[in-house]
């Protein structure tokens, strides 16, 4: 979600005239785009903000920009450690940008604006996407939940869907440009729909409030996205255990560009830990749902989250993750080790684990996914494999003269390009040769390659670009009346 931010803080910048600053030349503005999921977000930004300063010294119409999550988290915070910071900036309205910019310069004043809401669907914001091939495509914001463990109800608020037309609109819009993947965004893709009996109920206060909500929306979406020509793979991330559908299932096995992939957080295997991290599923549902996702598609990878050392997790709750890992047979999994996030209601539960009980059970969790990951990479050698062709994914490719690619299961393929003129964004079909828990190894012969116009999109330099500018300022145009909704500073 911050990468596909990102990607808006830059159409934003260039639509306003801007332009991106050479790998390693002094830009003109710097903007940090935070997040306060990861361990020691604030650290980096502040050893960061520190390296800045005197560059900011030396040249004061230099401007830098903090936004993200942890600046909607400190706040005002981030200026009273970072005094030479020019803007400060939420999740909420990263629209705001240009004209905090351009009013800090004018006013010779930083300008600090967190606002509480979402302003409008960040996807109407201009994007200047970073790849040619694959895209990410917004169809919620926020999130319902309330795991005890997470931020990000409350930094990024209640769960806004955005309208399905809008949503097909934008991967045409996309595809128009010569994209072949996209991935469908949301904290929790199965709820999605959730806030539109709200809305129907805000527009005619008439409307029942016991309207049903259209649990069949996230399928509907996936099958609609089915029938655009040219979109060639549809992926998703991420779906909520308690909230998985069936009709999800036979929409993915009925969908043929919906690719055999799910990624599915568990977080625990314990159904004690689960339920003190309010997730409200237990570990045999969600073994049923990859027995049927299995059933209905056989050879979907599935891959997961999970956390080691929640508050409380004793030996016996480890071996229950350890036991459901095994039985899941992922393909490949985000391990992490449990650690405060100040603000979440885990952080003051009792019975916080000493970090080497920690260490110690998430090595045991490695060694475990990494020998099921090789094993089910292994059952892969001698498959024909379908590749989106991608810029130098992983590191061995300069010393072998391999190229890397995504399989449509998702699975990353470095692969022997042979003689042709093989683009990032073409598509490739070889053999997989070997096997690495983390990759394949494919030194076939190339069977078949597919110049694409993503491929020449890339040659080109060309990025896609989709949104609408709203009025932002241009650099040199006054600044308008202040954005509304902002707290000032
Ligand atoms: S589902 Fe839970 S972990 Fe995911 S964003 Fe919502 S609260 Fe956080």
């Amino acid at each position: 979600m911050n990468v596909h931010d990102s990607e808006r803080l830059s159409g934003l910048l260039e639509s306003a005239g801007y332009e991106r600053a050479a790998d390693g030349a002094d830009a003109d503005i710097v903007v940090f785009n935070t997040c306060a999921v990861r361990e020691n977000a604030d650290n980096k930004l502040y050893g960061n903000l520190s390296h800045l300063a005197p560059r900011k010294q030396s040249d004061p119409n230099m401007q830098i920009a903090v936004g993200g999550c942890l600046a909607q988290k400190d706040r005002d915070t981030v200026l009273k450690k970072a005094p030479w910071v020019d803007v400060v900036f939420g999740t909420h309205n990263i629209g705001s940008l240009p004209t905090l910019l351009e009013r800090a310069r004018h006013n010779r004043e930083a300008q600090v604006e967190i606002v509480n809401a979402l302003q409008e669907f960040p996807s109407t914001l201009p994007a200047a996407r970073e790849s040619a091939y694959a895209a990410w495509v917004s169809i919620s914001v926020g999130c319902n939940n309330t795991c005890t463990f997470c931020i990000v109800p409350s930094l990024r608020g209640k769960e806004v869907d955005r309208r399905p037309g809008d949503i097909l609109a934008e991967v045409q819009a996309l595809v128009d440009q010569g994209v072949l993947e996209v991935t469908l965004l949301g904290q929790n893709v199965n709820a999605y729909g959730v806030s539109f009996s709200d809305e129907r109920l805000r527009e005619d206060p008439t409307t029942p409030p016991e309207l049903p909500r259209d649990r069949g929306a996230f399928a509907k979406l996936l099958r609609a996205c089915g029938g655009i020509d040219g979109l060639e793979r549809v992926r998703f991330t991420s779906p909520h255990p308690a909230e998985f559908t069936e009709d999800v299932i036979e929409a993915m096995a009925e969908t043929p560009n919906v690719c055999p992939t799910l990624h599915m957080p568990l977080q625990s295997g314990s159904d004690r830990i689960l339920k003190a991290m309010r997730r409200s599923y237990r570990a045999e549902r969600y073994l049923g749902i990859i027995d049927k996702v299995r059933a209905a598609i056989p050879h979907a990878a599935i891959t997961t989250d999970l956390i080691v050392g929640f508050p409380g997790e004793t030996e016996e709750d480890f071996q229950a993750t350890l036991d459901v890992v095994e039985r899941s047979r992922f393909a490949s999994a985000f391990t992490f080790q449990y650690s405060i996030r100040p603000g979440t209601p885990a952080a003051d539960m009792p019975d916080q684990l000493p970090k080497a009980v920690v260490t110690e059970r998430y090595q045991r969790l490695i060694e475990l996914q990494e020998r099921i990951s090789l094993q089910e990479n292994q059952a892969q050698v001698g498959r024909e494999v379908e590749l989106l062709v991608a810029t130098g994914e992983g590191r061995k490719d300069a010393s072998t003269a391999r190229m890397s690619g995504r399989a449509r299961d998702g699975r990353l393929v470095h692969f022997a390009p042979g003689t042709g003129d093989i683009r990032p964004g073409d598509i490739v079909v070889t053999t997989v040769t070997g096997a690495a828990p983390h990759h394949l190894i494919a030194d076939a012969p190339i069977a078949a390659h597919r110049r694409t116009r993503a491929g020449d999109a890339h040659a080109a330099g060309q990025r896609p670009r989709t949104g609408v500018g709203l009025g932002m300022p241009r650099i040199g145009v006054p600044a308008p009346a202040p954005a509304a909704g902002g707290c000032g500073s």
